[in-house]
């Protein structure tokens, strides 16, 4: 089993504030822990480069207004001074550049992917891309990678239907808005809700005959990783197998983890793990295990180091993870997982399906856990 892991140091120039959250620390804590757990060595991990996508690729989602707009403002935009295209969304000189660099990290993983070069692969990027509407920048966003990788899948390969699932915090209002009216491209989401960008409602399913090819699954702040794989075993699986993917898209976004500054969902490293097992357990049954992730939010850098490490040993076929921080050091909310289930499976039309509610007792399918968050973490050298 091998994956591609595309990334470059490259992506640390794209420029905001000194104040934001989105900064290049959160890479080069993903990039010292990948090196500290051996992973960047790793004998099934194949290092690829990234490449600039085209215009071509990027005007396959977005306007050509909105290009113009992201290279008229890298111009205008001097070292010390990035230009704002919204309160939290920002254009440095070398960030145009670089994000269309980021979209292209995610079109090599499709290549590496689709001419089996790799059995999946993951791309390490920012700026991110989930929120960017066809037309707009947005949420820290300036283009759409995981769209754009969409879109290209199909152009360049031939591939009829992409599924794109999204685990970040953040409700992906951009490829929602690419796919809404597209039968061949699902979107499946679960996201903090009420929270920004405020869109997302469960009743959000796509039109005409893109209808149910969209699946948005709110969720409170406080639930944890009971009520999301409820919501992944009883909605996301049969959203999946009534849409039959060919190729599996995802937006990864770590800041779903309790220890995240910006949002406040609880779960840990282990339960992401778990997400991204899902995500790859639906690529083996339908599409061969073609599976392309991207790095979308997080924000606690160690969480994020962990999460990324932890969606890599799944795609590597290695259930054994390294949780350094823990569970949430307070209780969730019991929210009542089987009433939102429901109303999911209503807003779907999924109840053809057989529910399989689960009995008490451990959630099925987790990890390994190495817990070594009580020690200093020197080396991993004794794990496999
Ligand atoms: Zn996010």
């Amino acid at each position: 089993m091998t994956t591609a892991l595309i990334t470059d140091d490259r992506f640390l120039e794209h420029e905001n504030p000194a104040w934001h959250p989105e900064s290049p620390a959160r890479l080069r804590a993903i990039m010292h822990a990948l090196e500290t757990r051996g992973m960047l060595t790793h004998p099934d991990i194949v290092r690829r480069a990234p490449r600039l996508a085209s215009d071509d690729d990027l005007l396959a989602i977005h306007t050509p207004e909105h290009l113009a707009k992201i290279i008229a403002a890298a111009r205008a935009a001097t070292s010390d001074h990035p230009v704002p295209l919204d309160p939290d969304t920002f254009v440095g000189q070398q960030s145009e550049e670089i994000a269309r660099l980021a979209a292209g990290a995610v079109l090599v993983g499709v290549d590496a992917v689709l001419r089996e070069e790799a059995a999946n692969a993951f791309a390490l990027v920012r700026p991110p891309g989930h929120h960017a509407e066809p037309d707009a920048a947005m949420g820290f966003c300036l283009y759409n990678n995981i769209a754009v990788a969409a879109r290209y899948a199909q152009r360049v390969y031939g591939i009829e239907k992409v599924l794109i699932c999204d685990f970040d915090v953040h409700h992906g209002n951009g490829t929602q808005a690419a796919f809404y009216a597209d039968p061949t491209v699902a979107y499946f989401s679960t996201h903090q809700s009420p929270f920004y960008p405020g869109t997302g409602a469960f009743d959000e399913i796509g039109v005409g005959e893109a209808r149910y090819t969209t699946c948005n699954a709110p969720v409170p702040r406080n639930a944890t990783l009971e009520l999301y794989d409820a919501i992944y075993r009883e909605v996301f699986v049969p959203f999946c197998d009534r849409f039959q993917p060919d190729l599996i898209l995802l937006s990864a976004g770590y800041d779903t983890h309790w220890r995240d500054p910006m949002a406040n969902i609880l779960l840990d490293t282990p339960a992401l793990a778990l997400l991204t097992l899902r995500v790859y357990q639906m690529a083996e049954t339908y599409c061969a295990g073609r599976l392309v992730g991207v790095l979308e939010g997080g924000y606690d850098m160690e969480a994020l180091a962990d999460g990324v490490c932890a969606s890599l040993n799944i795609l590597l076929g290695d259930r054994h993870i390294t949780d350094s921080l823990g569970s949430p050091p307070w209780p969730g909310f019991r929210w009542n997982a089987d009433v939102v289930v429901d109303e999911l499976r209503q807003a779907q039309d999924l109840f053809g399906y057989r529910r399989k509610t689960r009995p008490a007792g451990p959630i099925p399918g987790m990890p390994d856990i190495d817990e070594d968050h009580d020690e200093p973490h020197p080396h991993d050298e004794d794990e496999d």
